[in-house]
């Protein structure tokens, strides 16, 4: 991982490390060359300095082409290794002269171990080239210790001057609390691998990393614990990184990571292994693999979209970009909070009479690409994404606004069906919601129906269960939505919280297919009748489907035969000829 807690500078990328050790071999070589020329008398020893500039000449073109793709670690090693090659240089030098010009090359390694590497192994690097070369020169005997020491002095202020400006170079772009990159050394680390990924044709993705929660640690525990989480995930996850990886510290809580050579999917399971890991809080994090020919901008944009629905699902989770789902959640998080969703409404209509009861709120998404997204598909996603609550309250704001409107014009109170998920009712604060909700509006909480699928019904969690009881206190009717589809309920019917039962629409559709059909669904509505519970069947599509209704005792219907789900201008022209029932029996 590139790190700068320790003083290592962010400009010393494997890449310019490698490109800037190129260059001073390439010219160490050709200045020992040069030196040579100049030498006189030449000697045997002549031809092995040409050796080493030449051996330098071939290192440098080593650096040049295999040294982006080394590790940080490994340039200790040609550092190390000029060093050695300068001093033999110097011993071997034909002249006092050409030696002192050799020995002057050691300043390349003060400015490379500077800028390299931290101040610990920099320093190591420079005594270890001053000290050997001093004491080779000091050795040869033709070289006055004065000037040895004057070469000593230039290289020591050189070596001086290049760590303060790479410290400097370093802060700029470096996290003082965490010793992270910042935002501008993430950028330009996301350039030049960028850049790289496309070259070499190699994967990149970029992750942002959201701490949960963190403005509550930070309000509730004090900014001193909020910066031990920062430095604690900061220490956690820079330890497990591979190598080549980048990690930054992007905004107040946010992270961000580059990891060269990793596909998104790759990296989604390394932040989830990262995220795992107990940092006292939860994380969100979003992935996005980088496409050839787009931008940094382009990319993190998309880490930025993958982080929303990471969030949006309930936080505490990763996503990668690109997946189908997670655009399509993304997307319908934004219609919802655009308040985007449309309401179509279905009457219920009392089976014989011309009375209406009320009307099914069911909700509508045009996706702006996709056109109109199946309400099955969508609530589903809405399940899997957390966004039910949000959904749930879309649809009950812009229902009674509507509805609310439609009284006003028409003088007539509907009872309102709303289909609501378990996942509303699983929080505390759901029941005094609504009712704030039907206050807000002067809608009378009888005239509400709660609509909860019969499966859904059977969860054993308490506080759903204690919710539906406080709506049937407060007045709202319970009703178990698609019934006849579940397996158990039949069984624990007396015990279910509802008052109310919604014949699927798939029973409907087989009430005329054999006499023992009607039979069943002749015992249905004696079973409701003596346990006091109304019936209402869903999906009549025929005559005679509504003959056999009627004629088995069912009072209450629903379905296209009476009228399909419509937006409320068409309700309002479509309860024009008809009256509106008051009387809901068997419910209350
Ligand atoms: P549901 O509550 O059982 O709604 C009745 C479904 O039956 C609706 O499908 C309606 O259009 C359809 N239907 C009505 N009459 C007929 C008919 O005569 N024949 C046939 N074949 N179908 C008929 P829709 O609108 O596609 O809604 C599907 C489901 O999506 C709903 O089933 C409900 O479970 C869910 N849903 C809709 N809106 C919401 C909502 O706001 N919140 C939640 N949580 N779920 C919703
Ligand atoms: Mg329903
Ligand atoms: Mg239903």
């Amino acid at each position: 991982m590139r790190q700068v807690r320790s003083g290592a500078p962010e400009v010393a990328t494997p890449r310019m490390t490698a490109r800037v050790l190129a260059v001073f071999y390439a010219f160490g070589g050709v200045a020992g060359l040069l030196a040579l020329l100049g030498a006189s008398p030449h000697s045997d020893h002549s031809w092995a300095v040409a050796g080493i500039a030449t051996g330098a000449l071939l290192t440098a073109a080593v650096l040049g082409h295999w040294g982006p793709r080394w590790p940080r670690a490994a340039f200790h090693l040609p550092v190390g290794a000029a060093t050695g090659l300068i001093g033999t240089a110097v011993a071997l030098a034909p002249d006092p002269l050409t030696a002192l010009a050799i020995a002057s090359i050691v300043c390349f390694v003060a400015v490379d171990a500077f800028f390299f590497f931290r101040p610990g192994p920099a320093v190591v690097h420079l005594g270890t080239a001053l000290v050997g070369v001093t004491t080779v020169l000091v050795l040869r005997g033709d070289v006055p210790v004065p000037t040895a020491l004057a070469l000593v002095a230039v290289v020591v202020a050189l070596g001086t001057v290049a760590r303060d400006l790479s410290r400097r170079a370093a802060s700029a772009s470096r996290d003082p609390l965490t010793g992270l990159a910042n935002r501008r050394g993430f950028d330009d680390a996301l350039q030049e691998l960028l850049a790289a990924a496309d070259r070499r044709s190699e994967p990149l993705s970029a992750a942002l990393l959201d701490l949960d929660h963190f403005k509550q640690i930070n309000d509730t525990d004090g900014h001193e614990a909020g910066d031990l989480v920062l430095v604690r995930a900061a220490e956690t996850w820079g330890a497990r990184l591979p190598t080549g990886a980048v990690l930054a510290r992007h905004g107040g809580d946010e992270f961000a990571l580059l990891t060269p050579g990793l596909t998104g999917d790759a990296t989604l399971a390394l932040v989830e292994r990262l995220t795992g890991l107990d940092l006292g809080t939860g994380v969100s994090c979003g992935v996005a693999q980088h496409v050839p020919g787009e931008t940094g901008a382009q990319l993190m944009r998309r880490a930025d979209a993958a982080l929303y629905s990471a969030k949006a699902a309930g936080r505490g989770r990763s996503a990668l970009d690109g997946d189908r789902d997670s655009r399509l959640a993304t997307e319908l998080a934004a219609a919802i909070a655009a308040g985007g969703l449309d309401i179509a409404y279905q009457p219920v209509v009392e089976l014989g009479a011309d009375g209406v009861i009320g009307v099914e709120a069911l909700a509508r998404w045009e996706h702006p690409e996709r056109g109109a997204v199946p309400p099955d598909e969508f609530v589903a996603l809405a399940e899997q994404h957390g966004l039910i609550p949000a959904l749930g309250e879309q649809v009950l704001r812009t229902a009674l606004t509507q509805l609310t409107a439609l009284r006003a014009a028409t003088g007539r109170q509907l009872r309102l069906g709303i289909n609501v998920s378990v996942h509303e009712l699983a929080d505390p604060s759901y029941v005094p919601r609504v009712t704030a909700l039907f206050a807000e509006f002067g809608w009378p909480a009888d005239h509400v129906i709660v609509e909860v699928t019969e499966t859904q019904l059977e969860s054993d969690v308490a506080v759903v269960r204690q919710n539906l009881e406080a709506l049937m206190a407060l007045g709202p009717v319970v009703a178990a939505d698609d019934f006849g589809t579940g397996y158990s309920s039949l069984s624990r019917i007396d015990v279910l919280p509802v008052q109310h039962l919604k014949l699927d629409t798939s029973f409907t559709a087989t009430i005329t297919t054999s006499p023992r059909r009607e039979q069943l669904l002749a015992s249905i509505v004696a079973l409701a009748d003596n346990l006091g519970l109304g019936l209402v069947a869903e999906g009549v599509e025929t005559a005679e489907q509504d003959a056999a209704l009627r004629r088995l005792g069912c009072r209450y219907g629903q379905g296209w035969l009476y009228g399909r789900p419509m937006p409320v201008t068409e309700l309002a022209v479509w309860l024009d000829a008809r009256s509106v029932d008051g009387a809901f029996s068997n419910v209350r």
